[in-house]
């Protein structure tokens, strides 16, 4: 009989002390001796380190790396001493990471989305009314529409991409998880540390600098909102955002801005220019859209608005206003 008691650690050091779901997602994807690799590799070690700590021969420690680094379950510091391994630290990591495994099984998929539906959507609703930093921010839409606003580098993608030394492309773990396929999948955008580890566990596909300014046109033109990191320096991720899977907007996208920062942009409409078409309705995935002006036009409620801009460039009127509404904010570094 498996003894969950390593699990259980495993959960609890990424933020799940109490779950009874996610013991079983870890022992899903790690058996005892990988369960017990695991916790040897934290704080980070050397395969003689783990081998010692585990009482396991050093050939099985050194055997055991690469199917738990091509699981997502470990990750490598490479210093010019020695590599060392550490385990999954956070609970995005496991997430993203077990997700992407090439070839993992659907019922592992399955896991995750009855955890989202119950202990994580719990979870969320029981911190909602805590103080604490977003940990992603809404970036504006400013690939397909790049000459009309001022942009900072730390909300321009496109800056982004060109900064980075490496940029790869993996499927979105979010629509993996919910078999969502109407929107593109393969759009979460790798960079730098983070590209060189999704080409190394062969989760990702490499990008030049003008095939990711392209995807991130094109992911604009399908109505996906740029997300990344909520910090000044260049980030891990952009990821691109569907309404329904996407983790970033907490469940039901009930109380978004409590877990995403929306961008310093808002939305608002010029009522003469506005030919009442309704296709920033459809395309705003943030409810802040409705069709009640005069003779039906779009209001855009300014509380709700996100500042994506995904209403901007289909536009038939081109009556969108969007404007800069906050000087450069607060944004942990
Ligand atoms: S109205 Fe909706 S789609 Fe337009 S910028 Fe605001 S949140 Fe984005
Ligand atoms: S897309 Fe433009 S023209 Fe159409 S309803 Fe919205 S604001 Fe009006």
């Amino acid at each position: 009989m498996t003894d969950m008691r390593m699990y259980q650690q495993l959960s609890a050091d990424i933020g799940f002390p109490e779950s009874k779901m996610m013991p079983k997602m870890f022992a899903f994807v790690a058996d005892e001796d990988e369960a017990k690799f695991m916790l040897a590799a934290s704080p980070p070690a050397t395969v003689e380190e783990i081998a010692e700590k585990t009482g396991f021969p050093l050939d099985k420690v050194e055997s055991m790396v690469d199917p738990l680094f091509k699981k997502g379950l470990i990750y490598k510091s490479k210093k010019p001493d020695a590599i060392r391994y550490y385990k999954v630290r956070y609970f995005m990591q496991f997430h993203d990471a077990t997700v992407l495994t090439p070839g993992i099984d659907q019922a592992f998929l399955d896991l995750w989305k009855a955890f989202e539906a119950t202990e994580q959507r719990e979870f969320q609703d029981a911190i909602k009314d805590q103080d604490f930093p977003q940990g992603m921010r809404v970036v504006p839409v400013n690939v397909s529409i790049e000459s009309q606003n001022q942009v900072m580098a730390f909300e321009d993608v496109k800056t982004m991409v060109e900064e980075a030394e490496a940029v790869a492309v993996t499927n979105c773990s979010c629509r993996v998880i919910h078999g969502i396929t109407d929107v593109p999948l393969e759009v979460c955008m790798q960079l730098n540390k983070a590209a060189d580890y999704a080409l190394e566990r062969g989760t990702g596909r490499a990008l030049t600098k003008s095939e990711a300014v392209e995807m991130l046109k094109m992911c604009e033109e399908e109505g996906l909102v740029h997300t990344v990191e909520n910090k000044y320096g260049l980030g891990h991720v952009i990821c691109n955002c569907d309404a329904e899977a996407c983790g970033n907007w907490g469940h039901d996208r009930a109380y978004v801005k409590k877990f995403t920062a929306p961008s310093r942009f808002k939305a608002s409409v010029e009522a003469d220019l506005c030919t009442a078409c309704g296709t920033c309705a459809d395309r705003c995935f943030f409810d802040a859209v409705s069709m009640q002006g005069t003779d039906d036009t779009a209001i855009i409620d300014a509380d709700k608005c996100m500042g994506c801009g995904i209403c901007v460039p289909t536009c038939s009127g081109d009556a969108i206003v969007y404007e800069e509404v906050r000087e450069k904010e607060f944004i942990p570094s």
